[in-house]
Protein backbone atom coordinates (compact mmCIF):
# COMPACT_ATOMS: atom_id res chain seq x y z
CA UNK A 1 0.00 0.00 0.00
CA UNK A 2 1.20 3.29 -0.50
CA UNK A 3 2.57 5.00 2.70
CA UNK A 4 0.49 7.83 3.89
CA UNK A 5 3.74 9.89 4.16
CA UNK A 6 3.30 9.88 0.13
CA UNK A 7 -0.31 10.92 -0.37
CA UNK A 8 0.55 13.97 2.51
CA UNK A 9 3.23 14.81 0.26
CA UNK A 10 0.53 15.13 -2.80
CA UNK A 11 -1.83 17.26 -0.87
CA UNK A 12 0.92 19.27 0.08
CA UNK A 13 1.11 20.27 -3.19
CA UNK A 14 -2.84 20.75 -4.09
CA UNK A 15 -4.60 24.45 -3.48
CA UNK A 16 -6.91 24.29 -0.71
CA UNK A 17 -8.87 26.64 -1.90
CA UNK A 18 -9.55 24.82 -5.37
CA UNK A 19 -10.33 21.27 -3.60
CA UNK A 20 -12.73 19.36 -6.40
CA UNK A 21 -14.31 16.29 -5.05
CA UNK A 22 -14.24 13.50 -6.94
CA UNK A 23 -16.13 9.81 -7.58
CA UNK A 24 -16.75 6.54 -9.67
CA UNK A 25 -20.33 7.42 -11.43
CA UNK A 26 -22.02 4.51 -9.72
CA UNK A 27 -23.33 3.20 -6.31
CA UNK A 28 -24.39 6.58 -3.89
CA UNK A 29 -22.76 9.22 -6.50
CA UNK A 30 -25.50 11.19 -7.15
CA UNK A 31 -25.69 11.70 -3.39
CA UNK A 32 -21.96 12.29 -2.70
CA UNK A 33 -21.76 15.21 -6.00
CA UNK A 34 -25.10 16.80 -4.42
CA UNK A 35 -23.58 16.82 -1.01
CA UNK A 36 -19.77 18.34 -2.39
CA UNK A 37 -22.08 20.86 -4.16
CA UNK A 38 -24.04 21.98 -1.85
CA UNK A 39 -20.65 22.48 0.06
CA UNK A 40 -18.99 24.57 -2.30
CA UNK A 41 -16.93 22.14 -3.82
CA UNK A 42 -16.09 21.72 -7.75
CA UNK A 43 -17.05 18.09 -9.05
CA UNK A 44 -15.52 15.49 -11.10
CA UNK A 45 -16.99 11.98 -12.36
CA UNK A 46 -15.11 9.00 -13.41
CA UNK A 47 -17.53 7.51 -16.18
CA UNK A 48 -18.29 5.27 -18.79
CA UNK A 49 -19.87 6.35 -21.97
CA UNK A 50 -22.95 4.40 -21.65
CA UNK A 51 -23.76 5.27 -18.27
CA UNK A 52 -23.07 9.37 -18.63
CA UNK A 53 -26.91 10.01 -20.14
CA UNK A 54 -28.06 8.46 -16.72
CA UNK A 55 -26.20 11.23 -14.48
CA UNK A 56 -27.21 13.77 -17.25
CA UNK A 57 -30.36 13.09 -16.54
CA UNK A 58 -30.11 14.27 -13.31
CA UNK A 59 -28.90 18.20 -13.90
CA UNK A 60 -28.54 19.13 -9.93
CA UNK A 61 -27.01 16.35 -9.38
CA UNK A 62 -24.38 15.31 -12.49
CA UNK A 63 -20.88 16.00 -11.89
CA UNK A 64 -19.53 19.22 -13.01
CA UNK A 65 -16.65 17.50 -15.19
CA UNK A 66 -16.69 14.12 -16.32
CA UNK A 67 -13.87 11.84 -17.06
CA UNK A 68 -14.80 8.97 -19.69
CA UNK A 69 -13.40 6.03 -19.37
CA UNK A 70 -13.98 2.47 -21.27
CA UNK A 71 -14.59 0.51 -18.38
CA UNK A 72 -14.27 0.99 -13.97
CA UNK A 73 -12.57 -2.13 -14.06
CA UNK A 74 -9.66 -0.38 -15.54
CA UNK A 75 -9.78 2.93 -14.33
CA UNK A 76 -6.86 2.98 -12.21
CA UNK A 77 -4.52 5.65 -14.76
CA UNK A 78 -7.71 7.80 -14.78
CA UNK A 79 -7.99 7.44 -11.18
CA UNK A 80 -4.13 8.47 -10.78
CA UNK A 81 -4.64 11.57 -12.64
CA UNK A 82 -6.94 13.09 -10.40
CA UNK A 83 -4.07 13.37 -7.89
CA UNK A 84 -2.63 16.25 -10.65
CA UNK A 85 -5.97 18.51 -9.66
CA UNK A 86 -6.57 18.85 -6.25
CA UNK A 87 -8.73 16.18 -5.98
CA UNK A 88 -10.35 14.53 -2.91
CA UNK A 89 -11.50 11.24 -3.97
CA UNK A 90 -14.68 9.31 -2.12
CA UNK A 91 -14.74 5.86 -2.12
CA UNK A 92 -17.58 3.65 -2.48
CA UNK A 93 -19.09 -0.19 -2.59
CA UNK A 94 -18.41 0.51 -6.49
CA UNK A 95 -14.65 1.23 -6.49
CA UNK A 96 -14.24 -1.50 -3.88
CA UNK A 97 -15.75 -4.00 -6.54
CA UNK A 98 -14.05 -2.38 -9.88
CA UNK A 99 -10.82 -1.61 -8.98
CA UNK A 100 -10.34 -3.94 -5.70
CA UNK A 101 -7.01 -4.63 -3.81
CA UNK A 102 -5.39 -1.84 -6.85
CA UNK A 103 -6.69 0.74 -4.41
CA UNK A 104 -4.39 0.70 -1.88
CA UNK A 105 -1.60 2.25 -4.05
CA UNK A 106 -3.79 5.08 -5.66
CA UNK A 107 -1.86 8.26 -5.99
CA UNK A 108 -5.39 10.28 -5.71
CA UNK A 109 -5.95 11.44 -1.77
CA UNK A 110 -8.79 9.33 -0.43
CA UNK A 111 -11.43 10.72 2.23
CA UNK A 112 -11.40 8.12 4.85
CA UNK A 113 -8.55 5.63 6.00
CA UNK A 114 -7.68 3.81 3.09
CA UNK A 115 -6.73 0.76 5.14
CA UNK A 116 -9.86 -0.01 6.74
CA UNK A 117 -11.07 -1.21 2.91
CA UNK A 118 -8.69 -4.43 3.43
CA UNK A 119 -10.19 -4.73 7.17
CA UNK A 120 -13.44 -4.96 5.30
CA UNK A 121 -12.30 -7.27 2.40
CA UNK A 122 -10.88 -9.83 4.69
CA UNK A 123 -13.44 -12.06 6.92
CA UNK A 124 -10.83 -12.69 9.55
CA UNK A 125 -9.49 -9.11 9.86
CA UNK A 126 -13.16 -7.99 9.91
CA UNK A 127 -14.60 -10.72 12.99
CA UNK A 128 -10.81 -10.08 14.87
CA UNK A 129 -12.43 -5.98 14.64
CA UNK A 130 -16.10 -6.76 15.71
CA UNK A 131 -14.92 -9.07 18.50
CA UNK A 132 -12.51 -6.43 19.65
CA UNK A 133 -15.11 -3.86 19.97
CA UNK A 134 -17.10 -6.46 22.04
CA UNK A 135 -19.69 -6.76 19.48
CA UNK A 136 -22.47 -9.90 19.66
CA UNK A 137 -22.05 -12.11 16.49
CA UNK A 138 -23.38 -15.17 15.26
CA UNK A 139 -21.02 -17.73 16.10
CA UNK A 140 -19.23 -20.04 12.84
CA UNK A 141 -18.77 -23.44 12.38
CA UNK A 142 -17.14 -26.07 9.97
CA UNK A 143 -19.39 -28.40 7.55
CA UNK A 144 -18.90 -31.49 10.06
CA UNK A 145 -20.44 -29.96 12.87
CA UNK A 146 -23.16 -27.96 11.84
CA UNK A 147 -26.31 -28.17 13.70
CA UNK A 148 -29.62 -26.41 12.93
CA UNK A 149 -30.13 -23.55 10.46
CA UNK A 150 -26.55 -21.97 9.27
CA UNK A 151 -26.22 -19.37 6.23
CA UNK A 152 -23.00 -20.86 4.00
CA UNK A 153 -21.50 -17.46 2.65
CA UNK A 154 -18.86 -17.91 -0.09
CA UNK A 155 -15.49 -15.89 -0.50
CA UNK A 156 -16.17 -12.98 -2.88
CA UNK A 157 -19.82 -13.32 -2.64
CA UNK A 158 -21.67 -10.15 -3.33
CA UNK A 159 -24.32 -8.25 -1.60
CA UNK A 160 -25.58 -12.11 -0.72
CA UNK A 161 -25.87 -13.68 -3.83
CA UNK A 162 -25.51 -17.43 -3.96
CA UNK A 163 -25.37 -17.61 -0.01
CA UNK A 164 -27.02 -21.35 1.24
CA UNK A 165 -29.16 -21.88 4.14
CA UNK A 166 -28.53 -25.49 5.43
CA UNK A 167 -29.18 -27.46 8.86
CA UNK A 168 -26.81 -30.38 9.08
CA UNK A 169 -23.63 -31.75 7.46
CA UNK A 170 -25.29 -33.76 4.57
CA UNK A 171 -27.64 -31.29 3.61
CA UNK A 172 -24.15 -28.76 2.89
CA UNK A 173 -23.12 -31.52 1.14
CA UNK A 174 -25.65 -32.10 -1.11
CA UNK A 175 -26.09 -28.32 -1.92
CA UNK A 176 -22.64 -27.38 -2.47
CA UNK A 177 -21.87 -30.55 -5.10
CA UNK A 178 -25.09 -29.30 -6.81
CA UNK A 179 -23.57 -25.95 -6.57
CA UNK A 180 -19.77 -27.07 -7.91
CA UNK A 181 -21.47 -29.59 -10.39
CA UNK A 182 -23.72 -26.54 -12.04
CA UNK A 183 -20.62 -24.09 -11.77
CA UNK A 184 -22.40 -21.61 -9.68
CA UNK A 185 -19.10 -21.69 -7.39
CA UNK A 186 -15.44 -23.44 -7.05
CA UNK A 187 -14.21 -26.20 -4.71
CA UNK A 188 -11.79 -24.00 -3.12
CA UNK A 189 -14.71 -21.73 -3.04
CA UNK A 190 -17.44 -24.16 -0.65
CA UNK A 191 -13.53 -25.24 1.52
CA UNK A 192 -13.23 -21.30 2.31
CA UNK A 193 -16.99 -21.13 2.90
CA UNK A 194 -18.04 -18.89 5.99
CA UNK A 195 -21.05 -21.33 7.72
CA UNK A 196 -22.56 -18.89 9.60
CA UNK A 197 -25.25 -19.60 12.75
CA UNK A 198 -29.02 -18.08 10.86
CA UNK A 199 -29.88 -15.38 13.11
CA UNK A 200 -33.60 -14.76 13.42
CA UNK A 201 -34.90 -11.40 13.98
CA UNK A 202 -35.02 -8.02 12.14
CA UNK A 203 -32.44 -6.31 10.16
CA UNK A 204 -31.09 -3.16 11.00
CA UNK A 205 -28.52 -0.89 9.16
CA UNK A 206 -27.60 1.94 10.98
CA UNK A 207 -25.39 4.96 8.77
CA UNK A 208 -22.96 6.54 11.39
CA UNK A 209 -20.57 8.98 10.82
CA UNK A 210 -17.11 9.45 12.49
CA UNK A 211 -15.66 13.07 12.50
CA UNK A 212 -12.41 13.29 14.42
CA UNK A 213 -12.58 17.28 14.40
CA UNK A 214 -16.14 17.77 15.89
CA UNK A 215 -16.31 17.91 19.18
CA UNK A 216 -20.00 18.91 20.41
CA UNK A 217 -21.94 15.42 20.66
CA UNK A 218 -21.16 11.86 21.49
CA UNK A 219 -17.68 11.54 21.96
CA UNK A 220 -15.35 9.32 20.76
CA UNK A 221 -11.21 9.17 20.41
CA UNK A 222 -10.67 12.81 19.71
CA UNK A 223 -13.82 13.31 18.18
CA UNK A 224 -17.53 12.37 17.65
CA UNK A 225 -19.75 10.32 16.65
CA UNK A 226 -22.96 11.14 14.69
CA UNK A 227 -25.72 8.37 14.03
CA UNK A 228 -27.04 9.60 10.71
CA UNK A 229 -29.83 7.34 9.68
CA UNK A 230 -30.95 3.46 9.45
CA UNK A 231 -32.46 1.52 6.58
CA UNK A 232 -33.67 -2.38 6.26
CA UNK A 233 -32.36 -4.05 2.69
CA UNK A 234 -34.59 -4.86 0.22
CA UNK A 235 -33.33 -8.27 -0.59
CA UNK A 236 -34.48 -11.50 -3.17
CA UNK A 237 -35.97 -13.48 -2.87
CA UNK A 238 -36.21 -13.95 1.08
CA UNK A 239 -38.15 -10.85 1.51
CA UNK A 240 -41.23 -11.88 -0.02
CA UNK A 241 -40.43 -15.73 0.12
CA UNK A 242 -43.62 -16.34 2.13
CA UNK A 243 -45.54 -15.76 -1.34
CA UNK A 244 -44.15 -18.52 -2.84
CA UNK A 245 -44.50 -20.93 0.44
CA UNK A 246 -48.46 -19.70 0.28
CA UNK A 247 -48.27 -21.03 -3.36
CA UNK A 248 -47.09 -24.27 -2.60
CA UNK A 249 -43.23 -23.77 -3.96
CA UNK A 250 -40.60 -24.90 -1.91
CA UNK A 251 -38.37 -22.18 -3.23
CA UNK A 252 -34.79 -21.65 -2.07
CA UNK A 253 -34.20 -18.07 0.18
CA UNK A 254 -31.62 -15.71 -1.94
CA UNK A 255 -30.22 -12.69 -0.31
CA UNK A 256 -29.19 -10.36 -3.07
CA UNK A 257 -29.92 -7.04 -2.03
CA UNK A 258 -31.85 -4.86 -4.46
CA UNK A 259 -32.94 -1.81 -3.49
CA UNK A 260 -33.62 -0.40 0.25
CA UNK A 261 -36.41 0.64 2.81
CA UNK A 262 -36.17 3.88 5.89
CA UNK A 263 -36.88 2.55 9.01
CA UNK A 264 -36.98 4.72 12.16
CA UNK A 265 -35.72 2.73 15.39
CA UNK A 266 -37.63 2.59 18.97
CA UNK A 267 -36.45 5.13 20.99
CA UNK A 268 -34.71 3.40 23.65
CA UNK A 269 -33.18 1.18 20.87
CA UNK A 270 -30.66 4.20 20.27
CA UNK A 271 -28.98 3.07 23.57
CA UNK A 272 -27.39 -0.03 22.38
CA UNK A 273 -27.23 1.62 18.54
CA UNK A 274 -25.21 4.33 19.55
CA UNK A 275 -23.02 2.04 22.04
CA UNK A 276 -22.15 -0.49 19.12
CA UNK A 277 -20.58 2.41 16.84
CA UNK A 278 -18.61 3.95 19.13
CA UNK A 279 -17.07 0.59 20.12
CA UNK A 280 -16.35 -0.06 16.50
CA UNK A 281 -14.84 3.17 15.87
CA UNK A 282 -12.41 3.00 19.73
CA UNK A 283 -11.51 -0.54 18.39
CA UNK A 284 -10.74 0.73 14.72
CA UNK A 285 -8.32 3.34 16.35
CA UNK A 286 -6.48 0.90 18.29
CA UNK A 287 -6.24 -1.40 15.21
CA UNK A 288 -5.45 0.55 12.24
CA UNK A 289 -5.68 4.07 12.63
CA UNK A 290 -9.45 4.95 12.99
CA UNK A 291 -12.17 5.66 10.23
CA UNK A 292 -12.73 8.93 10.26
CA UNK A 293 -16.34 9.17 7.46
CA UNK A 294 -19.28 7.04 7.17
CA UNK A 295 -19.81 3.07 8.40
CA UNK A 296 -22.70 1.00 8.94
CA UNK A 297 -22.89 -1.94 11.09
CA UNK A 298 -25.31 -4.74 10.00
CA UNK A 299 -27.07 -5.68 12.81
CA UNK A 300 -30.38 -8.15 13.40
CA UNK A 301 -31.89 -7.34 16.48
CA UNK A 302 -33.84 -10.64 18.52
CA UNK A 303 -36.68 -10.68 20.50
CA UNK A 304 -35.07 -9.79 23.42
CA UNK A 305 -34.20 -6.28 21.83
CA UNK A 306 -30.69 -7.47 21.59
CA UNK A 307 -28.45 -6.56 18.40
CA UNK A 308 -25.98 -9.03 16.90
CA UNK A 309 -23.61 -8.10 14.24
CA UNK A 310 -22.65 -9.83 11.22
CA UNK A 311 -20.47 -7.57 9.27
CA UNK A 312 -19.28 -3.31 8.48
CA UNK A 313 -19.63 -1.77 6.02
CA UNK A 314 -16.56 0.99 6.40
CA UNK A 315 -17.26 3.55 3.59
CA UNK A 316 -21.25 5.28 2.33
CA UNK A 317 -23.68 2.76 1.47
CA UNK A 318 -26.34 2.77 -0.92
CA UNK A 319 -29.21 2.81 1.97
CA UNK A 320 -27.99 6.71 3.36
CA UNK A 321 -29.65 7.03 -0.73
CA UNK A 322 -33.01 7.18 1.12
CA UNK A 323 -32.23 10.32 2.48
CA UNK A 324 -30.57 12.81 0.45
CA UNK A 325 -31.79 16.03 2.06
CA UNK A 326 -32.19 14.47 5.72
CA UNK A 327 -32.97 11.25 7.70
CA UNK A 328 -34.90 11.40 10.83
CA UNK A 329 -32.12 11.76 13.22
CA UNK A 330 -30.19 14.90 11.17
CA UNK A 331 -32.26 17.59 11.97
CA UNK A 332 -31.58 16.77 16.03
CA UNK A 333 -27.74 17.25 15.08
CA UNK A 334 -27.83 19.67 12.18
CA UNK A 335 -29.78 22.77 11.59
CA UNK A 336 -29.33 22.56 8.04
CA UNK A 337 -30.28 19.84 5.31
CA UNK A 338 -27.49 16.82 5.66
CA UNK A 339 -27.36 13.75 3.72
CA UNK A 340 -24.17 11.80 4.50
CA UNK A 341 -23.11 12.74 0.74
CA UNK A 342 -23.17 15.99 2.09
CA UNK A 343 -21.53 15.34 5.53
CA UNK A 344 -18.42 13.76 3.50
CA UNK A 345 -18.09 17.46 2.04
CA UNK A 346 -18.70 19.24 4.93
CA UNK A 347 -15.81 17.05 6.82
CA UNK A 348 -13.23 18.11 4.56
CA UNK A 349 -14.39 21.83 4.56
CA UNK A 350 -13.64 21.71 8.11
CA UNK A 351 -10.33 19.79 7.92
CA UNK A 352 -9.44 22.74 5.40
CA UNK A 353 -10.61 25.35 7.43
CA UNK A 354 -8.96 23.93 10.94
CA UNK A 355 -5.61 22.79 8.55
CA UNK A 356 -6.11 19.38 9.74
CA UNK A 357 -6.97 17.29 5.93
CA UNK A 358 -4.10 15.01 6.87
CA UNK A 359 -6.84 13.23 9.95
CA UNK A 360 -9.44 12.92 7.14
CA UNK A 361 -8.15 11.52 4.29
CA UNK A 362 -5.26 8.73 3.33
P1 LIG B 1 -23.84 -10.07 4.10
O1 LIG B 1 -23.26 -10.45 2.76
O2 LIG B 1 -23.08 -10.65 5.26
O3 LIG B 1 -24.05 -8.58 4.19
O4 LIG B 1 -25.30 -10.73 4.15
C1 LIG B 1 -26.29 -10.51 3.15
C2 LIG B 1 -27.64 -10.74 3.76
O5 LIG B 1 -27.78 -12.09 4.25
C3 LIG B 1 -27.94 -9.87 4.97
O6 LIG B 1 -28.37 -8.58 4.62
C4 LIG B 1 -28.99 -10.67 5.71
O7 LIG B 1 -30.27 -10.53 5.15
C5 LIG B 1 -28.53 -12.10 5.45
N1 LIG B 1 -27.67 -12.58 6.54
C6 LIG B 1 -26.33 -12.47 6.62
N2 LIG B 1 -25.85 -13.08 7.72
C7 LIG B 1 -26.92 -13.59 8.35
C8 LIG B 1 -27.08 -14.38 9.55
N3 LIG B 1 -26.02 -14.73 10.27
N4 LIG B 1 -28.34 -14.76 9.90
C9 LIG B 1 -29.41 -14.42 9.14
N5 LIG B 1 -29.32 -13.70 8.00
C10 LIG B 1 -28.10 -13.28 7.61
Amino acid sequence: MIPKSEILKTLAGYDKKKLAIATLCSHSALQIFTGAKQEGFKTIGIVTKKKKPMYDAFPLAKPDEYIVVDDYHSSADALNSLAERNVIFVPHGSLIEYVGKDIGNLRVPIFGNRRVLFWEADRHKMFQWMKKAGLRMPSSTGPDKIKGPHIVKFPGAKGGRGYLIVSSPKEFREKTTHLIREGVVAKKDVEGALIQEYLTGVRFYPHYFYSPLEKEGLRVGEGRLEMLSVDRRIETNIEEIYRSHAAGLKTEPSFAVVGNMPVILRESLLVDIMDMGKRVVEASIDLFGGIPGPFCIETICDDEFKFSAFEISARIVAGTNLYPKFSPYTPYIFKEEMSTGRRIAREIRLAVAQNKLDKVIY
